[in-house]
């Protein structure tokens, strides 16, 4: 198995809204908040090509909205998408699998594109595209809370165009990817677990988006049911503990890695590393 990770683009939100009710003077000395407030995210990528299969985990935002969209997020470097695969020696039609942690505009965005005539294509045409039926059938009803996030034109195609396929519960989707089922930041969010060389990695996504949500109170304004994502994240935290689980963190513009120790306040993410240095780590 071989394992790669890539930025596709950063982006920027709300500061106040990823920190939940933890006050601005603990979280900004870390994630500094520009004149508006606002803090910049990676939205990574996650690559597992077993051989038989090429997996990639979420698609970053995609080009399909249009001007005013794009200027209320304001994005900026980062590798893109298909120049990220790309860049590790993958084409488009070289990914069986996309699976979908969730399907806010961040994460699904870019599996579907626009044909110069503005009918919808995929992005990954071999692929099935893994999303969990929890989260489909939340999506494509929105609550009016949610819906900002769940763009028509990102969910209905992939469906419309054959390439669904709903998880109906945690599974091993294919040899060592593991998908775990959370709900408290959205109904039937994924998180898929890797067994790579002895270790596991988590694609923590949304469940843990930065290396600073790792205490308990820290959670996002975006999650729809804060307590279970509680709830989740501390029982999660102690299985995590026990296993020595490293994270890589999807949003954290700071930190790509990290793993997890005991401190008398709690469960805390270690110091951080890169991805880069998490394959050396597994060649020595
Ligand atoms: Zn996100």
């Amino acid at each position: 198995m071989k394992i790669h990770s890539f930025n596709i683009v950063n982006f920027k939100v709300d500061g106040g809204a990823m920190f939940g009710v933890v006050p601005k003077i603990l979280w900004n000395k870390v994630y500094p908040a520009d004149e508006n407030n606002l803090i910049p995210l990676a939205l990574r990528s996650m690559v597992v090509d077993t051989g038989a299969r090429v997996v990639l985990i979420d698609n970053g935002i995609g080009d399909k909205q249009d001007e005013k969209f794009f200027s209320h997020i304001s994005m900026f470097g980062g590798e893109g998408l298909v120049q990220g695969l790309a860049n590790r020696g993958y084409k488009p039609e070289d990914i069986t699998d996309v699976i979908l942690t969730h399907l806010h505009y961040d994460h699904c965005g870019g599996g579907v594109k626009l044909k110069p005539d503005g009918t919808p294509a995929l992005t990954f045409p071999n692929a099935k595209y893994h999303i969990s039926r929890a989260q489909w059938e939340w999506a494509i009803n929105p609550n009016s809370r949610e819906s900002d996030s769940f763009l028509p034109e990102n969910i209905l195609p992939m469906r419309d165009l054959g390439a669904l396929n709903l998880i109906e519960k945690e599974v091993e989707l294919i040899p060592d990817v593991f998908l775990r089922i959370f709900n408290g930041h959205t109904r039937g969010q994924i998180i898929p677990i890797i067994s790579y060389k002895g270790k596991t990695i988590v694609f923590v996504a949304d469940l843990f988006p930065f290396r600073a949500h790792l205490p308990l109170p820290y959670i996002m304004s975006y999650d729809v049911e804060p307590l279970i994502t509680l709830k989740e994240k501390e029982t999660f935290l102690e299985e995590v503990l026990k296993g020595d689980y490293i994270f890589h963190y999807q949003h954290d513009h700071y930190s790509e890695c990290s793993r997890v120790h005991k401190t008398p306040r709690g469960i805390r993410a270690t110091e951080g590393f890169t991805f880069d240095t998490l394959l050396k780590e597994f060649d020595e």
